[in-house]
């Protein structure tokens, strides 16, 4: 019997909603300005860069109805978890496509 396959790319595609990719997209531009590069702790007060970061990570975990073990959000490092890399691609997927159509 034929089935019919869904990617999980595809599946994701279809919830990112206006929110969420504004929220992807201010935790590129903070990744590509933080001198820290993300590394410090989430704990760590004194690095602005790294909360505004983690804020915005939790609003996007919540706006994407991700559940506590589909953790991170996304993850743009290789050999990270699949299913992470796979959110990141989906999300930069649809970050891209939606800076094509504003132009
Ligand atoms: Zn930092």
């Amino acid at each position: 019997m034929p089935t019919t396959r869904r990617t999980v790319k595809r599946y994701l595609r279809r919830r990112i909603s206006r929110h969420a990719l504004d929220l992807f997209d201010s935790m590129m531009k903070l990744e590509q300005s933080a001198s820290c590069e993300l590394a410090c702790s989430t704990t760590n007060p004194d690095c602005v860069a790294c909360k505004q970061y983690w804020d915005h990570h939790d609003k996007l975990h919540d706006e994407l109805r991700l559940t506590s073990w589909q953790w991170p959000a996304f993850s743009s490092f290789e050999n990270d978890k699949p299913d992470a890399m796979e959110r990141f691609k989906a999300l930069k997927a649809a970050s891209d496509a939606d800076k094509r159509a504003a132009k």
